[in-house]
């Protein structure tokens, strides 16, 4: 078949700068039948493409052991820590370039939250379906055994929540929830998907006989303008997943209570993050500035790591287990 690629990201380097003029990437009509291709690269990166695992684990780790004992710490966490639960981490090596919508396009047309929407309610399931790994299970029991003052996460998936763990700041929202740009109600992401079903009767077939399914709601349509999105129950107004779109902050309120969670803290943990953006990486600059050891768990280079008192390259599924064996009492252990 013939598959238009009009969506495929620039490629890096390729000195042209991204168009986000989603209309002029739209052409064909409305009635078109839509057309679904998966964007090239679209996958979790390959291990090849990520420094190896550490054969000594006990070694590699025993500086972070060493900096944690004794010390409460509040965790920021990034895709990394969610990439073995088969979410993609665009941000690390070997991965696909983006083309991310912003606030700004989403908000300016209604084709664009056609497309946005349309994508989404393609994709959603696949966070849904996610299940927390032995690195998200380890966080919950880092907190419970009193190690942690909390977690900041940027993460969208909600597994820190499923693994258990109570005090999470979602410094980027929750794919789970629905705001209205008109109201601000809150509603659910499951409700929501009742009625975009009701309102594209057999849409969601018709796109799937076409899609090689993408492991997160990015999958790409190259023809939207047919799919019909839902307005708020409350006031009729504009619905808008509750996430921080790219080139967007954080709501205030959200930065500050992680502010806190790393001013309680004694060191900062970073686990799964490159700190490619600036919210996270204010974070370990605030806890350096402040004097606190900032320990950083990532495969790849950050943004951070000038700040990091230890940098150690392995991955979370693998080193936090590790650490939440030793650095709480834990249940007896056979
Ligand atoms: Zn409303």
């Amino acid at each position: 078949m013939t598959v238009p690629h009009a969506f495929d990201p620039e490629p890096a380097g390729s000195g042209t700068a991204p168009t986000h003029d989603l209309d002029a990437l739209f052409p064909g009509s409305g009635t078109a039948r839509p057309r679904v291709v998966v964007k090239p690269g679209l996958v979790v990166p390959h291990a090849e493409t990520l420094p190896p695992e550490p054969a000594d684990l006990p070694a590699v780790l025993a500086p972070v052991v060493d900096l944690l004992t004794g010390r409460r710490a509040a965790v920021l966490t990034g895709a990394g820590v969610s990439t073995d639960s088969g979410i993609p981490d665009y941000r690390s090596p070997g991965s696909p370039a983006r083309l991310p919508m912003t606030f700004q396009q989403f908000v300016s047309s209604p084709d664009h939250r056609a497309h946005y929407w349309a994508r989404n309610h393609l994709g959603w399931g696949h966070l849904q379906a996610a299940r927390p790994n032995a690195g998200h299970r380890a966080l919950a029991d880092l907190e419970r055994g009193g190690a942690l003052t909390g977690l900041v996460t940027q993460n969208i998936d909600l597994l820190h929540v499923r693994a258990g763990s109570r005090q999470v700041v979602h410094l980027h929202g929750r794919y789970d929830q629905v705001r209205c740009l008109g109201c601000g109600d809150l509603s659910s992401r499951a409700a929501l998907d009742e009625r975009l079903t009701a309102l594209n009767p057999g849409w969601r077939d018709r796109v799937a006989e076409d899609l090689e399914i993408a492991p997160d709601a990015d999958a790409v349509l190259s023809s939207t303008a047919d799919f019909r999105v839902a307005p708020c129950v409350v006031c009729g107004g504009v619905l808008i997943p509750d996430v921080v779109f790219f080139g967007s902050n954080s709501p205030r309120e959200r930065v500050e209570r992680a502010t806190s969670l790393v001013d309680e803290a004694e060191a900062l943990l970073v686990a799964g993050s490159s700190l490619a953006v600036m919210g996270g990486l204010r974070f370990a600059r605030r806890a350096a500035r402040d004097g606190k050891p900032v320990v950083i768990v990532n495969r790849g280079p950050t943004r951070g790591d000038e700040l990091a008192t230890v940098k150690v390259q392995v991955s979370t599924t693998t080193s936090l287990p590790y650490l939440a064996e030793r650095l709480t009492a834990g249940p007896a252990r056979g």
